[in-house]
């Protein structure tokens, strides 16, 4: 494989550059980059603002097609639009699931008139979304949903709780995975509903987090109410189209978060070289093999993109998932031992008015990680998809039911 960029890809890259120069100035410079993972509750009214400045000028949907008011970039474009805004340090985005699930969701099930009321919103960056899977019960087991929903003439009522529903105390809409035919059991019998969030019968509890941030939620149904239009892909077919979400949980944004990664990277090794630690020989081993494991990541990332349009098949995804995850997780560890016993102390002053709760970054994001190995399919649930799909390996032994 060439990586090498073309130069329709160098002219890109220099239009990508320029934009950001030209706009990320002001209170979006003044963020440094924040907002991402485990910092989502950070200056979220001026990130809004920010998701407008992109949507004015056509930088939000990048992948989706034109006719969906995307932009119809292809994926090298789309690689090179994630690296350069993780460069330029602009902040977090605000509407990863509608841009990322829902939307592609959407345009391949969803109806014309679906699309035409939701897809909008999503580009002009004015309605947020959240992910309605999870519950108590059904995490890895997702096909024990218990959530329900009747008919009521033409709207839906559903009945039940979600759980770790992340950012929906911002959404203005959830898909919510949930049981529409009783009778049916596990996959069967299930639908993908959307929800709108402001109206009775939906109330939002956040969850702290260890980082103290609360960026998911308990999500309790009792009544809440959503038109029959507003199922995807009929009733009856959530599991079909609820899978096909997961596989847009992918992909190109991975190698921005590489990016992301390799920041961090540079600063801990800056560190050790300050403080006097890169003078131990067990932390040099160590951060070399960071570095070189980061590099393995990039290429491989690089490899399964080349040549893909679409949601990632399995063994890659899970593969990369479970490569990076437990990757990030370590690098955190050896932030902490580099850090030494100023990892136990707060980095800054806590202005929870703004999100902030005093964490350097290096700490927010060793806390944070230990999520990585979990949201997206943990790391058990990868090793079991590569062991039976890839290796071939006896499936695991199901339970009684
Ligand atoms: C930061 C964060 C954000 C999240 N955001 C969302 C969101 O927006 N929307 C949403 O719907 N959900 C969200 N989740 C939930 C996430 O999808 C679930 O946490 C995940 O699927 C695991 O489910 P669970 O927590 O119920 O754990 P469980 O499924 O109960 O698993 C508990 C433990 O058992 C292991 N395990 C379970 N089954 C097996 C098996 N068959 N074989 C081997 N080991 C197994 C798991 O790996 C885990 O270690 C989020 C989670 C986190 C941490």
């Amino acid at each position: 494989m060439d990586l090498r960029e073309r130069p329709e890809d160098v002219a890109f890259r220099l239009e990508v550059r320029r934009f950001l120069e030209e706009h990320l100035v002001g209170e979006f410079a003044e963020l440094g980059g924040r907002g991402g993972s485990g910092d989502e509750t950070y200056g979220f009214e001026v990130r809004r603002r920010w998701e407008k400045v992109l949507a004015e000028s056509g930088w939000t949907c990048l992948g989706w097609p034109v006719a969906n008011g995307g932009r119809g970039a292809s994926m090298s474009e789309q690689v090179i639009f994630n690296e350069e805004y993780v460069r330029s340090g602009a902040p977090g985005r605000v509407n990863v699931m509608g841009e990322g699930l829902l939307g592609p969701t959407l345009i391949h099930y969803g109806t014309p008139e679906q699309q035409a009321r939701f897809l909008p919103p999503i580009v002009e960056g004015d309605e947020l979304w959240c992910q309605g899977y999870s519950e108590p019960d059904a995490g890895s087991d997702l096909a024990n949903v218990k959530t329900r929903a009747v008919r009521d003439g033409d709207e839906w009522v559903l009945t039940g709780q979600k759980v770790w529903t992340s950012l929906a105390h911002q959404a203005d809409w959830c898909f919510v995975v949930c049981r529409t035919d009783p009778d049916a059991t596990r996959h069967k019998g299930l639908s993908y509903l959307l929800v709108a969030m402001d109206q009775p019968g939906v109330e939002v509890r956040p969850i702290t987090q260890l980082t103290r941030t609360s960026e998911f939620n308990e999500v309790f149904f009792d009544g809440a109410r959503t038109h029959v239009d507003n199922v995807v892909g009929g009733v009856g077919d959530g599991w079909r189209v609820a899978l096909a979400t997961l596989a847009f949980e992918r992909g190109v944004a991975l190698l921005g978060h590489q990016l992301g990664f390799r920041r961090e990277l540079d600063r801990i090794v800056a560190l050790a070289q300050h403080n006097g630690r890169a003078d131990d020989p067990v932390t040099r081993q160590r951060l070399a093999r960071a570095y070189v494991e980061l590099t393995i990541m990039r290429y491989n990332t690089l490899r399964s993109l080349s040549g893909v349009e679409g949601p990632a098949a399995p063994p890659e995804a899970s593969i990369a998932k479970l490569y990076w995850g437990s990757w990030h997780r370590g690098l955190g560890e050896l932030a902490m031992d580099v850090l030494g016993p100023s990892a136990t102390v707060l980095d800054g002053v806590p202005r929870p008015e703004n999100g902030s709760y005093g964490l350097g970054d290096l700490q927010r994001s060793f806390l944070f990680a230990r999520a990585e190995t979990i949201y997206g399919g943990s790391n058990e649930i990868q090793r079991n998809i590569i062991g039976e799909r890839v290796l071939g390996l006896p499936p695991e032994p199901k339970g009684a039911a």
